[in-house]
């Protein structure tokens, strides 16, 4: 049976791949494993097999990992679900980075709760690129008017982009929307927004992560490959 540490293996092989056949590094790229419904002996496993970085969605989630995670040398949380803005305080100081950033509202929060907490948050604006309905995140119009209001916030650090690509069969469809996201990235770079340099492109799950590297991505997020199918059964 395979094991946590031949899936991380796999897909930093396909990384690994991707980025020789786009003339990256693989150094560029940080893989995000995402534990979200996984129980704790399983993010240890990974951690155990060289991963770092862990992908959660839920507040709550990341407070009752973080007793035993957050103690791992070089272990961090990123948060990359929806955040309500009264659950900010409870991990402000739990996460390196907060990739799900969409309203200016959130932004001054978390710039607040970061300041409180003594610390300055790393974040990145969730843009729906593929304007699906069902979606958070906003538009690629408005992300650089967002990036310029939170550049006036002294606590929060925009380092990037995020979004969430749609569930495609065939994993070629979502290309042209990790295009237009990196795209985006170097168009809001171009205006020289005081304090804001872009350099992080949060995009890429399991089913197209490798397509995500090969446009660019710094930051992918893959739960399933490594951790396998999550059980909502009950939850
Ligand atoms: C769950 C989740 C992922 C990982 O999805 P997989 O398809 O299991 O790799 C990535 N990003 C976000 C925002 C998620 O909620």
């Amino acid at each position: 049976m395979n094991t946590i540490r031949d899936h991380l293996n796999e897909v930093r092989e396909n990384i690994q791949k991707a980025c020789e056949k786009a003339g990256r590094s693989p150094q560029e790229v940080t893989l995000i494993a995402v534990s979200k419904t996984k129980p704790l002996f399983m993010l240890e496993e990974a951690y155990e097999a060289g991963a770092r970085d862990f992908g959660e969605n839920k507040v709550q989630e990341i407070c009752s990992k973080y007793e035993r995670i957050g103690e791992l040398p070089g272990a961090v949380f990123h948060l990359i679900g929806h955040l309500q803005t009264n659950k900010v305080r409870q991990v402000i100081d739990k996460v390196a980075m907060i990739h799900s950033v969409d309203s200016l509202h959130l932004a001054q929060v978390i710039d607040k709760e970061a300041a409180r907490a003594g610390l300055i948050m790393d974040i990145l604006i969730e843009v729906n690129v593929a304007e699906e309905e069902s979606k958070f995140g906003i538009s690629c119009d408005e992300a650089g008017d967002l990036v310029r209001e939170c550049a006036k916030l002294h606590n929060i650090h925009v380092c990037g982009l995020m979004t969430i690509a749609p569930f495609v069969e065939n994993c070629e469809e979502n290309r042209q929307y990790f295009k237009k996201l990196k795209q985006l990235c170097v168009d809001i770079n171009a205006k020289n927004i005081d304090n804001i340099n872009m350099d992080v492109l949060s995009m890429g799950m399991t089913n197209d992560y490798v397509i995500a590297v090969e446009e660019g991505a710094t930051h992918i997020r893959v739960g399933t490959a490594i951790f396998g199918h999550r059980d909502y059964g009950n939850a």
